[in-house]
């Protein structure tokens, strides 16, 4: 018999009624021959709801009580689903994440699977029971609650799917697969069939949320390939796996747009060693998240370097910023807010030539001036006015022939 692992989201069990849809779903699954565990969000914005109560009653809550507390979004929404199961006239047992044998480290709030003993989930599976696991949590050794980062059922799911050797692991959402482009943003986008794992790291990363990096990270490192579909449709979703050989005839897989964005500029830096670090050493004490770092060959000894961050974080860069570049002698500051990134991601890239100069070109006929380029292997991105984000993006969207109706069919 398959064993199958399916995600639900929050979306997908956003109500009784999405609840009882799930349900029904799984008992589908296991009526097709198959032995079915269930991995589930809280229900829709019950998380935040948490977080924000937590904050309203202690204005420091401890990493450890927030644990506890978020657990029981899952906990819910794991009770419920299997409760719905059952009504149906199937059987289900749900389980929280230390029933379920899920072992993590002791960082509270962003913990790290150490290992899954999957030996309960079995024994229920052998007693054909649907089995309903509680996402996004573990216990730490001293069997304290602990969870895994924001979107972190994703991450419950596969790590699940490969600690049991599953057949398929499903995840579902409220969006049908991987697009091109975000399709609010470029009508003609259209549902990749198959991407490797890597498009889609550099996808999330260029700001497509799809699943949860760490997640994507986790099936790449241990070969679980899964399946992102929808939950509302029937149809096949997007297929992420290893590459194969034929994935690479495709030259991009998808453009991404990251919004928000501010760029920053230190001009004047003295051409010395160790005056990067110190720059970066500053913002990384603020915990703020630095993006594409350009810097430019030096001139008559010094040289100028540019970075991006989220624009909620300028002023206090900023900040962070005017001590140091008093102490290196740097010469000034410029920043920019109202800035995008754009991004087009493909395995094709690395054989064939000609990508950057396309999608330059592109831009230009378009107007639309480049700010910063930033590159890796599978991933040209570029920094653009944010009033020119969606001209750009569906621009190159149709220089690439990505489109339903302008391009070919992606892979398969
Ligand atoms: N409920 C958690 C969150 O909202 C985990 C998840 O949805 O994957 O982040
Ligand atoms: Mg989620």
């Amino acid at each position: 018999m398959r064993l199958i692992v399916q995600k639900y989201g929050g979306t997908s069990v956003g109500s009784a009624e999405r609840i009882r849809a799930v349900a029904q779903r799984l008992i589908e699954t296991q009526r097709d021959q198959c032995r079915v565990v269930a991995v589930i969000s809280a229900m829709a914005g019950v998380t935040d709801n948490l977080i924000k109560l937590a904050h309203e009653v202690a204005p420091h809550p401890t990493e450890r009580e927030l644990d506890k507390l978020l657990a029981t979004g899952e906990h819910a929404a794991t009770a419920l689903t299997a409760m719905a199961v059952n009504a149906l006239g199937a059987k289900a047992v749900s389980l929280t994440g230390a029933e379920a044998g899920v072992l993590t480290d002791r960082a509270h709030s962003r913990a790290k699977i150490a290992n899954i003993s999957p030996r309960h989930i079995q024994e229920l599976l052998a007693e054909d029971f649907i089995v309903v696991v509680a996402g996004f949590q573990g216990h730490s050794p001293e069997g304290e609650t602990t969870t895994l980062g924001r979107g972190g059922s994703d991450l419950s799911a596969i790590a699940l799917a490969g600690a049991l050797n599953a057949d398929a692991c499903e995840i579902y959402t409220d969006v049908d697969g991987v697009f091109t482009c975000d399709p609010r943003l470029v009508k003609d986008a259209q549902k990749i069939d198959e991407v490797a794992y890597d498009e889609l790291l550099e996808m999330a990363g260029a700001g497509a949320k799809v699943m949860q990096s760490r997640a994507v990270e986790f099936a790449k490192k241990f070969s679980v390939p899964f399946e992102v579909r929808s939950s509302f449709t029937r149809g096949p979703g997007t297929i992420a796996t290893e590459e194969t050989a034929n994935m690479e005839d495709v030259v991009i897989r998808g453009v991404s747009i990251d919004r928000k964005q501010a760029k920053i500029t230190i001009n004047g830096v003295p051409d010395s060693a160790g005056v990067a670090g110190r720059i970066f050493s500053a913002i990384s004490a603020g915990e703020i998240i630095v993006d594409m770092i350009v810097q430019n060959v030096s001139a008559g000894n010094t040289t100028g370097i540019s970075f991006t961050i989220h624009e909620s974080e300028l002023a206090r860069t900023e900040e962070l910023l005017r001590p140091v570049v008093d102490q290196i002698r740097a010469t000034g500051v410029t920043s920019q807010s109202g800035v995008a990134k754009l991004s087009v991601v493909g395995i094709g890239m690395r054989s064939h030539s000609g990508v950057a100069a396309r999608f330059f070109e592109c831009l230009g006929r378009g107007g639309i001036n480049i700010q910063l380029i930033s590159t890796s292997e599978i991933k040209i991105a570029v920094v653009i006015d944010e009033a020119d984000a969606e001209r750009a993006a569906q621009l190159t969207h149709q220089e690439f022939g990505l489109g339903r109706t302008t391009g070919a069919r992606q892979s398969r």
